[in-house]
Parts: structure tokens; C-alpha cells; sequence
């Protein structure tokens, strides 16, 4: 499989849809508190997205012999990863909410996740997220042109040792399609792997977890929990290479507007 190299034209388009992944997860943040359902928080996306003729990229989204994923948002709560469904489950005081959002606007992806603490989540948790934030931006920083895939990983996975980095998930390329080549794993070799040149557009997104790195799929066929129960955060961003280093396509700048982090932020 090929790398997909974007021009400048392709380029202003991913930014639009980057940035309306952004301000997707504003609109979330605003309305995310204890008591509220994940599939209320679903409607407002979807509402959101469609607003800005844009229609959701989760939604429909099919992988061979599963059935279609039934949101806008994947909502995955405390030892859930990554593919929560959303659905009545009411949020509580001192859950660890994961929200990843996709859109697809003019031909082009976008996709983006960041990881909520309502209220208190207690010092480990604080601390899972604080490592995934920041091993995201290591990750970002390593993602220069000329390097490898495996700096990436490298990054991600030196910054979050002493908690477990999931590896049957990863991060991925992005642009007509939502996951291109090259895959963008959490775990690398320095030096190693597919080469990062100007134009790749990729997403980088660790998913952390507190205990073991290992995982399970529920029988709904996506929700992808922890296989010890121990809570797990994840953090999504959006990278063009360019000849100066790399761009960050999407931001939390609308989120962290309406939100504390959950954390004290270091590096970011
Ligand atoms: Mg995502
Ligand atoms: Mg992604």
C-alpha cells in the first residue's frame, strides 16, 4: 500500500476538516458533566457536524464481518479504549471519558480524541492522562521529516513506561480515506519503519492504559476494554509533515476554552 503525499490544495482541506473535528469537541465539552448520557453527547456532535456540512466518519464506518458503527462519537468510559458505543450509560462523577470524533468534509477526513476527567479522578488517573498528553506532543515532536514511524512509536512508548501501551491499536494515516497508510503504531524502534516525508498526513493517537498493555474486544464487536479492568486515556492529533516539521491539523484549543485538562499540563 502507498503512501498518499498531499499538495497544498489537499492540504487547506484536511486543515478545514481538522478544525471542525476542533470545534466538534467543544460543542461536546460544553454539554459533557455528570448525569449526561453518552448517547446525548452523540446527538450534539451529530447535530454539530451536520450544522457545518460535514457528515460524521464513525458513523456507518464498517470493518470486514462487523456491523456498521452506530455513532458520531466513539465515548469510551474508564477501562474502555477505544470504539465505546454510545448509548444510556449516564456519566459520573470521577469517570475518565475518552471522546474521539471523525468527520468527513469535501472529500476529506478528520479525527481527533481527547480524554476528560470529571471532576475528581484521583492521582493515578491524573497521572495515565498527564503521560498520554504529553507523550502525544513527544510523538508529534519526533515526527520530522526524514524520520521513521519508529520515532514515533519510540517516543510514545519511552514517555509512557510504567504504564501499558496498547499495541494491537494504533495510529494511522489520513486524507480521502480514514485510515491510510502508514500505520503510526505506539510502540518503535528508532530508525525503523516507514519513512515520514513533507506531505504525509497522519494521525498520532496513544492509547495508555494504567495496568497491562493488553486488551479485549466485547461481544458488541468494538468495544475495546483493558483486559485487567484498569482505566485507560487516549489523545488524538492530527499531523501534516512539512518540510519545517510537523503541523498539528486539529487542536484542543476549543476544548481546553470550556474545560480544564485533567492535569496540570507540562508539555503540550
Ligand atoms: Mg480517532
Ligand atoms: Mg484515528
Amino acid at each position: 500500500m502507498i503512501i498518499r503525499i498531499k499538495d497544498q490544495r489537499e492540504l487547506d482541506h484536511m486543515r478545514a476538516s481538522a478544525d471542525l473535528v476542533g470545534r466538534t469537541l467543544g460543542a461536546v465539552a460544553r454539554v459533557l458533566e455528570p448525569g449526561v448520557t453518552t448517547a446525548a453527547l452523540d446527538r450534539v456532535a451529530e447535530r454539530f457536524v451536520r450544522a457545518h456540512d460535514a457528515e460524521p466518519a464513525f458513523k456507518g464506518y464498517s470493518i470486514s464481518g462487523l456491523k456498521p458503527f452506530p455513532g458520531t462519537l466513539c465515548v469510551s468510559v474508564n477501562d474502555v479504549v477505544v470504539h465505546g458505543i454510545p448509548g444510556g450509560y449516564a456519566l459520573q462523577e470521577g469517570d475518565v471519558v475518552s471522546i474521539d470524533c471523525g468527520v468527513r468534509l469535501n472529500g476529506y477526513y478528520g479525527d481527533s480524541a481527547y480524554t476528560f476527567g470529571l471532576g475528581a479522578i484521583g492521582t493515578q488517573a491524573r497521572a495515565l492522562c498527564q503521560a498520554t498528553y504529553e507523550a502525544l506532543h513527544l510523538g508529534i515532536k519526533a515526527a520530522q521529516p526524514g524520520n521513521r514511524v519508529g520515532d514515533i512509536g519510540h517516543a510514545v512508548q519511552r514517555r509512557c513506561a510504567g504504564f501499558g501501551v496498547v499495541r494491537e491499536l494504533a495510529g494511522h494515516g489520513i486524507g480521502t480515506r480514514l485510515h491510510e497508510e502508514p500505520q503510526v503504531p505506539n510502540v518503535g524502534v528508532p530508525g525503523r519503519g516507514k519513512r515520514l516525508r513533507s506531505g504525509v498526513t497522519i494521525c498520532i493517537e496513544p492509547m495508555i492504559n494504567l495496568g497491562t498493555h493488553r486488551v479485549a474486544t466485547s461481544a458488541d464487536g468494538w468495544t475495546v476494554r483493558t483486559a485487567d479492568g484498569a482505566r485507560s486515556a487516549h489523545y488524538e492529533h492530527m499531523v501534516a509533515i512539512g518540510d519545517g516539521g510537523p503541523e498539528i491539523l486539529t487542536t484542543f484549543d476549543y476544548i481546553e476554552d470550556v474545560v480544564e485538562p485533567p492535569f496540570t499540563a507540562t508539555y503540550g
